[in-house]
């Protein structure tokens, strides 16, 4: 089918079913970057036993270990945002954080081992390029000092860039320093819904940017989109799209904006009344999945469209992909350790998050105390139903044979609530299941969240110490 219809007024009928899908599947649920969800951290797990777990020699002290970096400084605030961030243009509060960083790495990489090759590396925020040159050379230095970076065979060292806050010499200094992938924060280029969301970057600044990145050989380069922004429309997004695929990213993450002003401040400066209807924010992940797939990108998980040599494809095919906090990504590394305010860690059975207010993370660390306050350890029951969920939400398929092994149970006997309650999805077209596998097609793509809400054995019976959360639209 053509897009073309997309931006006109008129919605065929044959687009009206899916409508009618996403409609009666609309709710709201986690997207499930880690089983359990963050919500269902608690400050009373056993720190102790993974402090004792630790200190045992075994493979977890030489296998590959991903690293996350949490920079959670932005000079403006985009009213869309519902990351962990500081706005400020006070002077001296990056040097003052790196300083506790560095005390944290020292204290992570005894901890976790500072032999581990480091195959991947993300830097996120807030905004990373909040650092000046030196303060990102500094911290480079400060990582490779403490753990074991790796400067040749395959890795991948990413880093998220506001086009705002860098000029072409950030670009270079990027990739004199290790990096090898670029993720640009793009959402709109359409004036007016950057002007509502006050996030301002030209077409033009956003391509000198490529243009330097393409020049200094980076390996990949990733933008950022979010759909459902205020005064987004079909023609908006079709013009956005455009400017998109001229600059032909290897890969592009979509998100769906989940309006929460009751929970994310900032939120309350977008007028509600611009926000596009529940409709055509359906036509609006029509016309993105629709005009990308058209423009030779291929569809990864649920909001991730790459071309079809990028490393992403490829793990698709080969059940190599994986979801993390990150959303999808590589597996390179069973474990992820995240250092900086508020980051999360997944090491071996354990999930620990560090402290998310800026001042208890550094009296923690002035204390020296490890600055982890929230966490749990992974039962086996949860393994089992992380392996159903990360199965289908990163593979598209589970194989029921391999589950029977690897946990010892009888699946459809096991989970035979569950396949009860996705049975409407197979009657929809979304999935299919057989006696050796389950089966996610094409149809169920937009729903890979709700085909997992079943599996997830804490919807309804929330465990966190916080209170029960509110999640966002799963379509
Ligand atoms: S979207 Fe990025 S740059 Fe904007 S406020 Fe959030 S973290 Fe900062």
């Amino acid at each position: 089918m053509p897009t073309d219809f997309l931006a006109s007024t008129t919605v065929p009928p044959e687009f009206m079913e899916d409508m009618a899908l996403a409609r009666k599947y609309a709710c709201q649920g986690p997207r499930y970057t880690s089983y359990p969800t963050a919500p269902q951290f608690r400050q009373d797990f056993p720190m102790q036993s993974y402090r004792k777990w630790q200190g045992t020699d075994g493979d977890h002290k030489r296998e590959p270990l991903s690293l996350y970096l949490h920079v959670p400084f932005c000079n403006d605030i985009c009213y869309y945002c519902a990351c962990n961030k500081i706005v400020t243009r006070e002077k001296g509060v990056a040097q003052r954080y790196l300083q506790r960083l560095q005390t944290e790495i020292l204290m992570q990489s005894e901890l976790v081992g500072d032999q581990r090759p480091i195959t991947q590396m993300h830097w996120g925020g807030g905004t990373p390029t909040y650092l000046d040159h030196a303060q990102i050379t500094e911290l480079m230095h400060l990582l490779a000092s403490h753990f074991k970076l790796l400067d040749k065979g395959y890795r991948e060292y990413s880093i998220e860039i506001d086009p705002r806050t860098v000029d072409l010499s950030t670009i270079a200094l990027l990739k004199g320093v290790g990096f090898n992938r670029i993720s640009l924060g793009i959402q709109d280029f359409d004036p007016l819904v950057q002007k509502a969301v006050n996030r301002i970057q030209s077409y033009a600044d956003v391509a000198h940017l490529v243009d330097s990145v393409r020049s200094h050989d980076f390996r990949s380069l990733s933008f950022d989109l979010i759909y459902g922004l205020p005064h987004q429309d079909r023609l908006t997004m079709e013009e956005t799209l455009r400017k998109v695929i001229a600059l032909r990213p290897d890969r592009i993450a979509c998100y769906n904006y989940a309006h929460l002003p009751e929970r994310f401040l900032s939120q309350r400066a977008i007028d509600r009344l611009t926000l596009p209807e529940p409709d055509e924010k359906l036509l609006l992940h029509e016309l993105i999945s629709r005009t990308l797939q058209d423009a030779g990108y291929e569809l990864i998980g649920m909001d991730h469209y790459v071309l079809p040599d990028d490393e992403l494809a490829i793990a698709q095919s080969e059940g190599r992909l994986q979801r993390n906090f990150q959303g999808y990504s590589l597996r390179m590394a069973d474990d992820l350790l995240g250092l900086g305010v508020s980051a999360i860690s997944q090491i071996g059975d354990y999930y620990l998050q560090n402290e998310r207010e800026l001042d208890n993370y550094y009296a923690m660390i002035d204390a020296g105390e490890l600055p982890v306050t929230r966490g749990c350890m992974v039962t086996d029951e949860d393994k089992l139903r992380r392996h159903v969920i990360m199965s289908l939400i990163s593979d598209l398929k589970l194989d029921l044979g391999d589950v029977n092994r690897q946990f010892g149970i009888d699946f459809s006997r096991k989970f035979a609530r569950e396949l009860d309650a996705i049975q409407p999805m197979v009657g929809d077209g979304f999935l299919t299941i057989s006696n050796e596998q389950i089966t996610i097609h094409k149809r169920g793509r937009p729903f890979l969240r709700n085909i997992c809400m079943p599996f997830d054995a804490y919807l309804g019976a929330h465990q966190g110490d916080e209170p029960a959360p509110k999640f966002s639209a799963t379509v």
